[in-house]
């Protein structure tokens, strides 16, 4: 038998994240990953954004995450000898007069001055900007696949990593250990996305998974360095590559690319991009998005050392660093949870 102090599922972003942590607290981690299976981690835009939606809403926590998940991202960046942090601001051309004013009197209301910026009129020649727009700042991407082909290269040099598929009929749990083939650990954390739905000891909890596709597109005469967002949005990738997305739907969960995806996208590109481009890619994932939009965190109401971290929903990005040390504490120190991401708030949903 292997002894581990963690055991972990999943090398998503949640898993890659927690894993991380855990290493760094010099816990013996071993990392289980299914390589053969399409995630949502290799498909995301990676989008952070802390101003969002029709309503100009604040993201959830926004004030407390982003500073966090800035200085993570910087210093990860150094750990893994990599650059996948972007930092950019995001444009917002008013599609119209109604909503011009509708967001001037939101970002009037609120208090938005942080985040938020007025932006003139036709400053760019390549997107549609009659009326001008919002800059929102603290915004921009990350590269998810480059970041966590760093840390899976790092937990392969610590002997934390194994490509394999999980197969749940293996486990048993006792109060003090888990036995997992020939491997052992006190505590198992699992962080398999949207899979989770096959897993048995967490299928219970309320997600509301959503696929999504983006498109990837080649634009010789585009030179805009921020995101541009009016209904799509595009990710300038470099290479003059970008990224174009993202559709959302809740009733075909699959992983295949559709003809509908890209007209939905390439449909609202051309309302207001004025550049020719050629689409070079499309890609298919399925969020792990959840009824009430806050993530899943804790341990199972039965087994107090079968852990789960997961729902990152739309935001995976943005919350997963944060959220990742709140595990940290719980698992290391039991700290309480942030109530909200705790899964408690459902156990009662759960039934033997
Ligand atoms: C089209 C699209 C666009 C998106 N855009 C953004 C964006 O702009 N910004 C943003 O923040 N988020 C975005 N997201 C959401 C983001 O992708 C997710 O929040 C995040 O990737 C979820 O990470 P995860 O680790 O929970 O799940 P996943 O990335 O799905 O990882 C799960 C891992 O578990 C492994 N696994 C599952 N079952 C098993 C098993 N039985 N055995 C072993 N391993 C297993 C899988 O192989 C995988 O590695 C987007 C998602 C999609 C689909």
């Amino acid at each position: 038998m292997r002894q581990f102090d963690y055991i972990i599922v999943g090398q998503g972003i949640a898993g890659s994240l927690l894993g991380y942590q855990l290493l760094k607290a010099d816990r013996r981690v071993l990392i289980l990953n299914d390589e053969s299976i399409p995630t949502s981690s290799a498909v995301a835009g990676g989008i952070f954004n802390p101003i969002t939606g029709k309503n100009l809403d604040k993201t959830w926590l926004a004030d407390t995450i982003f500073p966090y998940f800035k200085d993570f991202y910087l210093s990860l960046e150094k750990e893994t000898y990599s650059r996948f942090y972007h930092e950019t601001n995001l444009f917002r051309p008013y599609a119209n007069e109604q909503q011009r004013r509708h967001f001037l009197q939101l970002t009037d209301e609120y208090d938005l001055d942080q985040y938020i910026s007025l932006v003139k009129p036709n400053i760019y020649t390549e997107v549609e900007n009659p009326l001008g727009g919002l800059y929102t700042s603290s915004a921009g991407w990350v590269d998810v696949p480059l970041m966590l082909e760093g840390l899976k290269q790092l937990f392969i040099q610590s002997g934390a990593y194994q490509a394999e598929k999980f197969d749940y009929q293996a486990l048993e749990i006792s109060e003090e250990q888990i036995s997992y083939k020939n491997f052992q650990a006190p505590k198992i954390i699992f962080c398999e996305g949207y899979y989770a739905s096959q897993n048995p000891y967490f299928k219970w909890l309320p997600f509301n998974p959503a696929k999504g596709e983006t498109l990837i597109a080649s634009m010789a005469d585009y030179s805009i360095k921020e995101i541009v967002n009016q209904g799509s949005w595009i990710i300038p990738l470099g290479n003059q590559q970008y990224r174009f997305g993202s559709t959302y739907v809740w009733n075909q969960l699959n992983w295949h690319t559709t003809p509908e995806g890209e007209e939905a996208i390439t449909g609202k590109i051309d309302k207001f991009l004025k550049t020719s481009y050629q689409i070079i890619g499309q890609q298919a994932g399925i969020r792990p998005t959840t009824k009430d939009r806050r993530p899943f965190l804790g341990n199972h109401p039965v087994h107090s050392n079968v852990y789960v971290f997961n729902g990152l929903g739309t935001k995976g990005v943005s919350l997963a660093p944060y959220f990742a040390e709140q595990m940290l504490n719980l698992l290391e120190k039991n700290k309480d949870l942030i109530p909200d991401s705790n899964i408690q708030r459902f156990y009662s949903l759960y039934s033997l």
